[in-house]
């Protein structure tokens, strides 16, 4: 039976003070760099081994992009930060007491102790309780989920070909179905459209790609609300232009292998029959939000955001902040600058309270605007009470990308391969493998994921030594055996004769 060891401790410490930052994502990337001045240790965990600039993956989704233009490694963004280290693992509990943090990775437990907390842990997809469409309609929210669309939409193409060289009905293979008007929903279904109707049109011979179908549904009764009324209308007329169909005030009830069910406010339900469903629809903040809820009292709202103090720390904690799309404070939205601009503040706390300098006082979020991408040369935006649409949004969004995208070799690629889409008719990232479509489903059946791929901790290294142990054991005796046929002249003598 495999034993498991106790949790290794994290590396010695340097006796400076230590902050512990959950998350490389926009929180925690853009809080480990504002304290590199700090005279601090910095230990990021983190239970991917890169920073994910998510507005973009609906690009590597379609083709457009690379993973590693959107993702790049944390260690080497922080490579120059002599006072950070990266730590790989999934932050599994947080002990606000023994001011602990424990991580796993393939059944490797480690614990970090903090004297400074930034929890960055961001947002998963939410299905409204609906947990089993996710095998039917993935999210978007991580470089897997990404690669496995990938698979999914250029897979459709492929297996519509297949159908139509046979002569079989393939409507269902030619339907794409984006649930959730919101501007990663606007989005995806711009660029599923261009796809179809643009980028493969000359690619098949038994289906015309442009008669491929593209629904966008959503319960509200306008897309991307958060922008207003007028540029809701103004982005569904031009997805309409595209080639979108635009379905709204539909509830999504329920989702299966070959398609979607919906109902509307007047009782009506309808089905598409599709195999590739995009779930674009709702976020779910990140589980440790209950734990440290269920240690600080602090409440979580319906999509499980945390409570936090106007200073983004927890009630009764003034050593831990928590930033992003894990917080409840004002009605912030879940948006990028909100995790930069709070890891920010909270950085600046930490070093101000070093210096024994006053506090900033509460945290203020700047709003710098919202904007969505339609297609090429298509996008909207909301600056203030500015509204900006067509291609000058369109050029501000290419602008404000290129920005934040982490990397100077990332800026130039993005670039190169938006030239060879928006101005010329090619993806450069169409690859796509079985196993990017199917490999979750089959890690999911494992009962504890990847960790059941390899060996437990410890586990290799005794076997080893068992193995090692009874082979020299053998050797051993092999070679008196040998040693003895000698030496008794009883090589040549054939068995029954021996004697003794
Ligand atoms: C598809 C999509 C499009 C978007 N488009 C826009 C946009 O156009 N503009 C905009 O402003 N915002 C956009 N957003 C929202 C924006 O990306 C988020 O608001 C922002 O990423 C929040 O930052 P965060 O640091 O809170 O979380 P994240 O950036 O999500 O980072 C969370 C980090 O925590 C890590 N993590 C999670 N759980 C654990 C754990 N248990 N242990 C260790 N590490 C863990 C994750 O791996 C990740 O590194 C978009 C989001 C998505 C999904």
């Amino acid at each position: 039976m495999a034993t498991q060891p106790s949790p290794e401790k994290s590396q010695q410490s340097t006796g400076k003070h230590r902050v512990v930052v959950i998350g490389s994502g926009f929180g925690g990337l853009f809080g480990t760099k504002a304290l590199r001045r700090t005279d601090v240790e910095v230990t990021m965990v983190a239970k991917t081994t890169h920073h994910l600039f998510q507005p973009l993956l609906y690009q590597v989704a379609t083709g457009i992009l690379s993973q590693g233009e959107i993702a790049p490694p944390t260690r080497e963004v922080l490579s120059g930060q002599d006072n950070a280290k990266v730590l790989l693992g999934e932050v599994t509990a947080v002990d606000l007491d023994a001011h602990t943090v424990t991580s796993q990775v393939l059944g490797r437990s480690t614990v970090t102790p903090y004297d400074s907390l930034i929890v960055a842990a961001g947002a998963g997809q939410s299905y409204f309780g609906n947990d089993h469409f996710a095998e039917f309609a993935p999210g978007m929210k991580s470089i897997d989920d990404a690669l496995e669309l990938r698979g999914r939409i250029f897979g459709a193409f492929e297996m519509a070909e297949l159908g139509a060289s046979r002569g079989e009905n393939v409507d269902h293979l030619l339907t794409f179905v984006v649930v959730g008007a919101g501007p990663t929903g606007v989005e995806m279904a711009g660029q599923i459209a261009e796809l179809a109707h643009r980028t493969l049109k000359k690619d098949f011979r038994a289906i015309n790609t442009r008669h491929a179908r593209v629904v966008l549904v959503d319960a509200a009764p306008q897309v991307l609300p958060p922008f207003g009324k007028k540029l809701g209308e103004k982005t569904k007329v031009e997805l309409e232009k595209l080639g979108v169909d635009v379905v709204l005030g539909a509830m999504v009830t329920d989702v299966d292998e070959r398609g979607i069910e919906m109902k509307f406010k007047d009782g009506r339900v309808e089905r598409i029959d599709s195999v590739t469903k995009i779930w674009a629809a709702g976020v779910a903040a990140n589980p440790i939000g209950r734990t440290l809820s269920e240690q600080t009292g602090a409440p979580l709202d319906r999509a499980g955001r945390i409570a936090v103090n106007p200073d983004l720390t927890l009630p009764g904690h003034p050593d831990v902040f928590v930033v992003g799309d894990m917080i409840a404070l004002d009605n912030l939205p879940g948006v990028a600058q909100v995790a930069i601009q709070g890891a920010k503040y909270a950085a600046k706390e930490i070093d101000n309270r070093l210096k024994s300098k006053p506090s900033q006082g509460p945290f203020h979020y700047f709003d710098k605007g919202s904007m969505a991408i339609i297609s090429r040369f298509r996008a909207v935006a909301l600056i203030g009470n500015l509204r900006v649409t067509g291609v000058l949004a369109w050029l501000m969004w290419l602008a404000l990308h290129l920005i934040y995208i982490t990397g100077f070799k990332n800026r130039v690629t993005a670039l190169l391969h938006w030239f060879v889409s928006f101005i010329g008719r090619g993806r450069s990232e169409r690859t796509t493998t079985e196993q990017q479509i199917f490999a979750r489903s089959a890690l999911g059946r494992l009962k504890r994921g990847a960790a059941d791929l390899v060996s437990d901790p410890g586990a290799y290294d005794a076997a080893r030594a068992m193995l090692e142990t009874t082979r020299r054991a053998e050797l051993e005796e092999r070679a008196e055996e040998e040693a003895r046929l000698t030496d008794a002249g009883e090589r040549g003598v054939p068995v029954e004769q021996r004697v003794g």
